[in-house]
């Protein structure tokens, strides 16, 4: 088979991490869920391609910069709103101090998110860099922008992701690298080393021959390690846990196999995202419709189709809940309140210590399996 695109940095770290992993990647073409990281690390990415990006003498001023991160930050991947709102703060925080600490030496760099390529013997390779500075003795500085929390300072001395910046600029741009950087935005520290030596790049060009020759003659095998497999988005199809999912048939990994399933599948996820924005339409408009009845001091009001009411609903909410059930207990009304939920004797059938409570309760009960779609934008 054909390379399915050109070799990157991180599709050699993937092939080399697991075959098997990288054919359902990148031939297979199976997306792997968005990561909150990721986001954020584009969301950074994209402002600082915006600061230096402008063309302009001056540098943009921080309210500038701060709308530019605010129309291209990513939402994929958070956990929840409140860890978007968190990072969304963090890359302010570190945008600030990037703007206060670089709006004094601002310069035109050579390149923003460069995007080279080159062949390796006839390998395509491609790379994106975050920046390419013009040194004053004109050879070329790289500089790659880390948005993680750690840093392994460590890595910076033979890290392939910077040799394969430095071929990519030389062979492209036909000029020396005389700096390799890698800059850790949420300390604002730039740790620096020279240009890699000829045995690290001959070490490098032999390693991407040799992944596109494994790739091109469909060596895909998979290769488990506890921690690699513990995050693989592909676990439940791949053949090495293939026991673990017994049972539970995997769709075709491309919608063109199988189009009414395709249509089906788009056709639940359309309407389930415009029962979703619906709901969040709904809930806004109530917010305001209930401030406006208030203020006006209404408890009732009429559109053309509908009419509302404004009542109030109050709900009493209990952190301490052992504490409570001691008072309850001790009060001697127990019984009284704890009336059987569903889910509570649910839990008591199925994973209940009492064999016997158990097995009357099973009597008792039906177990009624009815089918869940758990839904996921591409
Ligand atoms: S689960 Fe493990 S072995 Fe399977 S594809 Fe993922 S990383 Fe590879």
């Amino acid at each position: 088979m054909k390379l399915p695109r050109p070799l990157s940095h991180s599709s050699i770290t993937l092939y080399n991490e697991c075959p098997q992993k990288y054919k359902f990647r990148y031939v297979d073409a199976i997306p792997e869920k968005p990561r909150y990281f990721f986001s954020f690390g584009r969301s950074v990415h994209s402002a600082l391609e915006f600061f230096y990006g402008v063309k302009t003498a001056l540098p943009p001023t921080l309210d500038e910069l701060f709308k530019s991160y605010k129309e291209t930050w990513v939402v994929e991947g958070y956990r929840d709103q409140s860890q978007e709102i968190e990072y969304f703060e963090e890359g302010k925080r570190i945008l600030k101090a990037f703007h206060e600490k670089h709006s004094k030496d601002y310069h035109t760099p050579e390149g923003v998110e460069y995007d080279l390529s080159f062949e390796v013997e006839g390998v395509p390779v491609r790379g994106i860099i975050d920046r390419v500075d013009r040194l004053p003795d004109g050879r070329l500085a790289v500089v790659d922008y880390k948005t993680g929390k750690k840093l392994k300072v460590g890595r910076l001395e033979a890290d392939a992701q910077l040799t394969m910046y430095q071929m990519l600029c030389e062979s492209t741009l036909k000029a020396e690298v005389g700096e390799l950087i890698f800059y850790h935005l949420p300390t604002l520290v730039e740790h620096r080393t020279t240009r890699r030596g000829a045995q690290l790049v001959d070490e490098l060009k032999a390693r991407i021959v040799a992944t596109a020759e494994a790739i091109t003659k469909e060596k895909f095998d998979p290769k488990p390690d506890e921690m690699v497999c513990r995050w693989c988005d592909y676990k439940p199809i791949c053949p090495i846990f293939k026991d673990q999912y017994a049972g539970v048939a995997m769709a075709p990994a491309k919608a063109a196999g199988e189009p009414e399933l395709a249509r089906l599948v788009d056709a639940y996820g359309e309407a389930a995202a415009k029962v979703e924005l619906a709901k969040k339409e709904a809930e806004k408009a109530g917010k305001e419709l209930a401030a406006m009845l208030k203020k006006k001091g209404y408890v009732r009001a009429f559109g053309t189709g509908y009419e509302v009411s404004l009542g109030s609903a109050v709900k009493w909410e209990f952190l301490d809940k052992k504490k409570v059930l001691e008072i309850i207990k001790k009060a001697g009304v127990y019984d009284a309140v704890l009336a059987p939920s569903a889910p509570l004797v649910t839990k008591l059938v199925e994973e209940g210590k009492d064999a016997d409570l158990r097995a009357r309760l099973t009597e008792l009960g039906e177990r009624v399996e009815s089918p869940e779609l758990k839904l996921k934008p591409l």
